[in-house]
């Protein structure tokens, strides 16, 4: 965790402009959870004579299917499909295929969990580009700035869907929020599309995210952001609209986009905001987090169907989040193997071990949330 080891600027609610950096947080000191943590999970990983932390062939075989079935499902929906429910049925799986893409391969490179290798990270990262999203913007955004700083109003820009709803009991809360609990769905699913068409080429302009300032990108990466912006562009409209009229491509690229955007949305979604997670802020008067970054991580994290190994497969073990925000650059394929590591260790240190025993419990928490953090209140 090098990042945390950041000296703290003089007023460290404050961003420096004349420094192109994200906004600095430090946290408590005690590290007993932490080094009983890593200690235990790093005895796991010696045994059977080192295991590695990345991705094994279980991940190697995940991400050939699932590349394929993307592939196979976006040239039948283009080249094949004669009628409505074909195209439907097809559309399903290539919104399903893409948001998997994310998921299992591209979040996990992100991270640099996918390979040991740096190079076959920074390609698999790629595939977020070819998808419509930007590894350089995923990295900074997430993989830096959500990570460091998850669940803390004003600096997790995760929890900050601006006028659009209110995600965290320490946001301003305004009238139409009461209905927030039915309409975010449906915003959900257009996040994919702003994602695509707006909010990275934002950021981009900006150089940043909220008051997080990113490093500007190298001309290698302004490169692979140009290029993959062009060939998502290319596959996912002009292609399709050299052989259906327009309104026939606007049609499945809106179902496929809202598909996508659901699921990322509700994936990321479920593990913080719902009542079961802290929200914790910094201290008034010293300005630091008053616990230590593994505490924070694991009060602010919930796991949901642990034990539905569908949900685990599809969903790139982002069910098992705690285990994710502890050990970010640990490959998903061995979150399932390490939980119940973390979750004795959670109990050693008078934690509480916070999870939602399905897919569809947590969505419901997430619904009582939404309904909470929308009522006049709170
Ligand atoms: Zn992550």
């Amino acid at each position: 965790m090098t990042l945390r080891q950041e000296p703290s600027p003089p007023n460290p609610n404050q961003p420096n402009p004349a420094h192109r950096t994200i906004m600095k947080l430090e946290f408590g000191q005690d590290k007993d959870f932490e080094t009983d943590l890593r200690q235990r999970v790093n005895q796991y990983f010696k045994q059977g004579g080192g295991r590695s932390k990345a991705g094994d062939w279980r991940l190697h075989l995940k991400t050939a299917i699932i590349l394929t079935s993307f592939a196979v499902s976006y040239f039948l929906l283009v080249f094949v499909a004669e009628n409505l429910l074909q195209g439907l049925l097809l559309v399903l799986l290539l919104g399903l295929s893409t948001a998997c893409i994310g998921f299992n391969i591209a979040h996990d490179a992100g991270h640099k969990a996918y390979a040991k290798t740096p190079w076959v990270n920074k390609i698999m990262a790629w595939t977020m580009d070819l998808v419509g999203g930007s590894s350089y913007m995923w990295f900074w955004k997430h993989a830096v700035v959500h990570h460091r700083y998850v669940n803390i109003t004003g600096y997790d820009t995760d929890i900050d869907l601006g006028y659009l709803g209110r995600l965290s009991p320490h946001q301003k809360r305004l009238p139409f929020h009461r209905w927030q609990h039915f309409y975010l769905w449906f915003v959900y699913g257009f996040l994919a599309v702003h994602w695509e068409f707006v909010g990275d080429f934002q950021k981009m302009i900006m150089g940043g995210v909220g008051k997080h300032r990113f490093p500007r990108p190298t001309t290698h990466e302004l490169v692979v952001f140009v290029a993959g912006k062009a060939a998502f562009f290319i596959w996912a409209l002009l292609i399709p609209w050299i052989f259906h009229p327009w309104y026939a491509v606007l049609f499945y690229y809106g179902i496929g986009v809202l598909v996508l955007g659901g699921f990322l949305s509700i994936v990321f979604q479920l593990p913080h905001c719902v009542a079961e997670a802290d929200f914790p802020l910094p201290n008034r008067d010293t300005g630091r987090m008053e616990k230590p970054w593994a505490v924070h991580q694991s009060s602010v994290t919930v796991d949901y169907a642990r034990r539905s190994p569908i949900v685990s497969w599809l969903f790139g073990g982002l069910n098992f989040h705690k285990e994710h925000h502890l050990f970010p650059t640990i490959s998903h394929a061995h979150y399932p193997a390490i939980s119940s590591i973390v979750e004795q260790t959670c109990r050693d240190h008078g934690l509480a071990f916070r999870e939602h025993r399905s897919f569809w419990s947590g969505i419901a928490a997430h619904y009582r949330w939404l309904r909470k953090m929308g009522e006049p209140d709170h």
